[in-house]
């Protein structure tokens, strides 16, 4: 449904993604994940339409993203930037609703799908009429994967959803994302910083740095073939402080 091959970016001299070949699966959850500035929020706005591709080529489903076809295609795409990016003056309600107004649904059809998607990312219909800030972290969230979904796109891309929550929201909001995802069937990429993270969600894990692709498989995969010594040091460097923990505990 969705590769990209040999897409390169730069900004000035430097490389942001080098020659980058991915496929993602369909109907699977895709995790980039890689060091800071290794070029995981680049790949996600070049899909989203936001960046401007430089060489190589974006497939979705056959067709090369282009700019004549990338607002029909980016109607099928839902995107929840880091911090989740609602607009601060729009109610909950309207920031959900902001697409499907644009796009001239019925009110009645907005409100349907509203409390359809509120139901699933269990955000309670009272709080439809609340601005961003008066919500809390994992609820604003919450707010930001209802209106990604919104139009029921075929591909989610989620750039550090969770980044910015504190433990215990993050491990309820980690369950509940992943229902989400088995429940919806749709192609996924996420991008986060955290191996942990990455495992529960990934059916395939795609390990990156300084704007390469180095490695691409399931967690097991990556920690028994590592493809060079990098990938074993970027595991065990997030391993690490939980076996401290560990230790500390028992
Ligand atoms: P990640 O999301 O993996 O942390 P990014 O994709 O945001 O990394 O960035 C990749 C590289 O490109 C970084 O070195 C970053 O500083 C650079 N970069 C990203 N966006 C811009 C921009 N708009 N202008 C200049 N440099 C940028
Ligand atoms: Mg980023």
């Amino acid at each position: 449904m969705l590769k990209l091959e040999k897409v390169s970016v730069h900004f000035g001299n430097e490389a942001a993604l080098s020659e980058i070949t991915l496929e993602f699966l369909s109907k699977k959850t895709t995790v980039l994940i890689g060091p800071s500035g290794c070029g995981k929020s680049t790949i996600l706005r070049l899909l989203a339409g936001l960046q401007q591709l430089e060489s190589g080529s974006i497939y979705f489903e056959e067709s090369p993203l282009s700019p004549d076809n990338i607002t029909a295609l980016r109607h099928r795409m839902g995107y929840v930037i880091q911090e989740g990016g609602l607009f601060p003056h729009l109610t909950v309600k309207d920031n959900v609703g902001l697409m499907p107004v644009y796009l001239d649904w019925p009110p009645e059809k907005v409100n349907e799908r509203l409390n359809e998607l509120a139901e699933l990312v269990h955000i309670s219909t009272n709080l439809l009429e609340r601005y961003p800030d008066e919500l809390s972290g994992g609820q604003r969230q919450r707010v930001s994967i209802m209106r990604a979904l919104m139009l029921n796109p075929d591909l989610l891309l989620l750039d550090e959803p969770l980044g910015a929550l504190d433990p215990m929201i993050r491990f309820e909001l980690q369950q509940d994302l992943k229902d989400i995802f088995d429940r919806l069937d749709k192609t996924v990429i996420m991008v986060t910083h955290d191996i942990a993270e990455a495992a529960y969600f990934a059916d395939q894990i795609v390990l990156l740095r300084s704007g390469k692709l180095i490695q691409q498989g399931t967690l097991t995969e990556l920690a028994s073939s590592p493809i060079e010594p990098f990938v074993t040091n970027f595991i065990h460097a997030q391993r690490e402080p939980l076996a401290n923990l560990e230790r500390m505990l028992s």
